[in-house]
């Protein structure tokens, strides 16, 4: 009896949940600026072509002062139920490269796989592949930064405790880009541009299950740099 009432109260919860889903879809219908939330259909319907053309409109709308205004308490009932993000993000812990804000995106929208450097091990892999495989995200995005200080540290081959470990994994890109100094900003972001490259490499040779979904063109990879003084993303050519 307690359990008829326990599954009665969950077919409310989720009856509410589903009002709740089209009142916001209705009223975002309503208002350009508030999109809906990305749902198994709008994600269904994207390509990694048209994940790619979201996020540079996204970051177009960030640098041109044009973000969407967002009801943000609205998005949380709202994708409560499930997830359907059109992308994942592998970008650094810089607290001044903050995803769905640089790309303006809502809750919901996108993965973010973030840690120093944005290098890849197999716990980013594995993230990578769940986002793709099982969430059914269309595009995978490395993103580096200028002036990271992840990267600088490897330039100086610096240690620390557990750092040096992470540091080390970006040293082919430095090795790859010829001498130079971590005070030339120029250099610091040429190794930072070789790491998402190392990066992207890596998930092809390291993920079986990554390389199948690019090759079959289900899913797409790509790699961008984040401008830290004008807040433009500049995808890079392949
Ligand atoms: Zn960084």
């Amino acid at each position: 009896m307690r359990r008829t009432t326990f599954a009665i109260g969950l077919v409310s919860l989720a009856l509410a949940v589903s009002a709740s889903a089209l009142a916001q879809t209705s009223a975002d219908t309503k208002d350009k600026k508030a999109p809906a939330v990305q749902t198994a259909e709008s994600q269904a319907a994207m390509t990694p072509a048209s994940a790619l053309e979201k996020l540079k409109k996204g970051n177009a709308r960030f640098v041109e002062k044009n973000m969407r205004s967002r009801d943000w308490q609205a998005k949380v009932p709202a994708t409560a139920s499930g997830q359907y993000p059109f992308a994942a993000i592998l970008a650094c812990m810089d607290s001044r490269t903050p995803i769905e804000i640089i790309f303006d995106q809502g809750i919901g929208d996108v993965f973010g796989i973030r840690i120093a450097g944005n290098i890849v091990n197999e716990d980013e892999l594995g993230s990578m592949e769940y986002a793709t495989k099982v969430v059914g995200s269309k595009l995978l995005v490395v993103l580096g930064h200028t002036s990271c200080g992840a990267v600088k540290g490897s330039i100086d081959d610096a240690k620390l405790g557990n750092l040096t470990g992470l540091l080390a994994r970006i040293r082919p890109a430095v090795s790859a880009s010829g001498p130079g100094s971590s005070k030339d900003d120029a250099y610091v972001t040429k190794v930072a541009q070789a790491n998402v490259s190392q990066a992207m490499k890596e998930i092809r040779e390291k993920s079986p299950t990554i390389k199948a979904q690019l090759d079959a063109g289900t899913v797409g990879l790509v790699g961008a740099m984040y401008d830290l003084s004008t807040g433009k993303v500049t995808f890079l050519p392949d």
